[in-house]
């Protein structure tokens, strides 16, 4: 056991002013009297009257704290910066019985004696070998406790019997902090022996999450043979994806990278890691800015999401470097909260809308190995053959116009944008598919004398990188622009001819 910095009787003393535990997750607010600090668990109300304690926040990090669990039992201590996740994740930490919303059990205990209280108490729906059995005569749910060698699982069955649906999850009561991640399938049995297996690899996650699979009776009925009695078999298998995961990672710190860590950040919503800003409903549970504006209640609880930042939380996650979104296709970076948002919306193994999606009603989603060739088959009228373009002026009659090629150059496709308003002619370039490529090119554009008179009209500007909005001009520097009375002179047979060319090269 690890040796503390200061006294059992100091110690004691070190205790927040709302929920009387430890003064060791932070951030630590304190008063302006200065004699009630709020710890990093609870809301800080009246924000006017305190003010982050930076100074207690230095001293503390070197104290060794007992796990806020203890009074359960837990005899975990360490310093803060691990002692938040630890919590997180303690197997001591309480919970209700995840039957209450479906039976009167009013039970409340540690996820550690969940065990016994199934054992004890919903013995019906203790499944020790993972199997089950189902019937569509009455609706119903319920949650099923199953466990494996080290791990607990709950098991969310519904039975919709008015419209014949069967509708299970499975969910991973996380009980360490390096616990691993598990896929689960389901085997659907009947008692004489006949089965046919089907498998729907979803990930569990933590109590929080749900990832249902749904049968119909219907779809059972038909792949069994109308069985006599249907037995629903779990089979949890450790993911595969993600030790490769795990591999790939740069390891800044062992604890990093830590997948149960990412298991308590996936957004109850969306299930992609919450990034700062994290937000949080009255009860505590958590959910990212980017699903925050979409609802109203939380997921979870069907409390009201005020605007609550969840500072305890954010601080955890500024030490963490956060597998890209895309890891799971083969994405190899990992990155701090401030810096993986920007690589997200470059990164290779992502994928788009076709570049075309407006012009063309294309709804294919693509990525960076298909972009090319969707192009090149698909939209092949768009690939600027010669770089020379007659704009025959007529076509300007109502002062507006637009217009989009694409150019291929160095295996690259690139995609020009020519617009005519306000008297001037626009062009800009983007390199299509996010890369930070983008930097190395540039979109030269040579103005053809058609008068006669040998004169001559050019400009370069820097290549930008791909947007998905068809803004290609609101920022001054990244596009090339002529008055129509510029090239007034230029222009004869009411064409405007123009070479468009992508050139190596970056503008410093
Ligand atoms: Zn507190
Ligand atoms: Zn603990
Ligand atoms: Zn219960
Ligand atoms: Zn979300
Ligand atoms: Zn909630
Ligand atoms: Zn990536
Ligand atoms: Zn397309």
């Amino acid at each position: 056991m690890e040796e503390s910095l200061v006294s059992a009787d100091l110690l004691d003393k070190l205790r927040c002013h709302l929920c009387n535990l430890y003064l060791s997750v932070f951030p630590i607010y304190i008063n302006d009297k200065g004699n009630e600090f709020i710890c990093g668990r609870c809301n800080v109300q009246h924000e006017d009257k305190y003010i982050r304690d930076g100074s207690y926040e230095d001293i503390a990090q070197y104290i060794i704290f007992p796990c806020a669990h203890s009074v359960n039992g837990c005899k975990q201590q360490m310093c803060p910066q691990k002692l938040a996740l630890h919590e997180l994740c303690c197997a001591f930490r309480k919970l209700d019985c995840p039957n209450r919303s479906y039976s009167d059990c009013v039970w409340k205990g540690s996820i550690n004696k969940l065990r016994d209280h199934f054992e004890n108490s919903h013995r019906a729906l203790f499944i020790n070998d993972g199997k089950f059995e189902i019937n569509f005569n009455n609706s119903l749910r319920e949650y099923l406790l199953f466990f494996t060698e080290n791990e607990l699982f709950l098991v969310k069955k519904e039975i919709d019997s008015i419209n014949g649906i069967f509708s299970c999850s499975v969910k991973h009561v996380i009980q360490i902090e390096d616990s691993k991640k598990y896929n689960y399938s389901l085997r659907i049995e009947t008692a004489n022996q006949f089965f046919n297996f089907h498998e729907c690899s979803k990930r569990t996650v933590s109590i929080a999450n749900e990832e249902k699979i749904s049968f119909s009776n219907e779809f059972i009925n038909e792949q069994l043979s109308y069985p006599e009695t249907i037995i629903i078999n779990v089979i949890i298998d450790e993911m595969e994806i993600q030790k490769s995961q795990i591999a790939n990672i740069p390891k800044i710190e062992d604890s990093n990278t830590n997948l149960a860590i990412f298991n308590e950040l996936e957004c109850p919503i969306c299930y992609e890691y919450m990034l700062p800003p994290i937000f949080q409903c009255l009860s505590g549970h958590s959910i990212c800015n980017i699903c925050k504006p979409k609802i109203v209640f939380c997921s979870i609880c069907k409390g009201n999401i005020k605007y609550t930042r969840n500072f305890t939380l954010e601080n955890l996650v500024t030490q963490l470097s956060y597998p890209c979104k895309y890891s799971k296709v083969g994405c190899p970076i990992a990155l701090k909260a401030g810096s993986i948002e920007q690589h997200q919306d470059l990164c290779e193994f992502g994928s788009y809308e076709c570049p075309l999606a407006k012009m063309e009603n294309c709804i294919k989603k693509l990525n960076k190995n298909e972009i090319n060739r969707h192009i090149e088959t698909e939209h092949e009228s768009y690939l600027l053959k010669f770089n020379k373009v007659n704009v025959t002026l007529n076509m300007l009659n109502d002062g507006r116009y637009r217009e989009y090629y694409i150019i291929k150059f160095d295996k690259k496709l690139f995609k020009l944008c020519f617009a005519y308003f306000d008297f001037t002619f626009f062009w800009a370039i983007q390199l299509i598919y996010p890369s930070e490529d983008y930097i190395k090119y540039q979109l030269e554009i040579d103005i053809i004398d058609n008068s006669g008179n040998n004169l001559r009209a050019y400009a370069r500007r820097p290549c930008m990188p791909y947007t998905k909005t068809e803004n290609f001009f609101e920022v001054k520097g990244t596009y090339i622009m002529f008055l129509y009375e510029q090239i007034n002179d230029f222009l004869t047979d009411k064409t405007l001819s123009y070479q468009a060319r992508v050139v190596n090269g970056t503008m410093m």
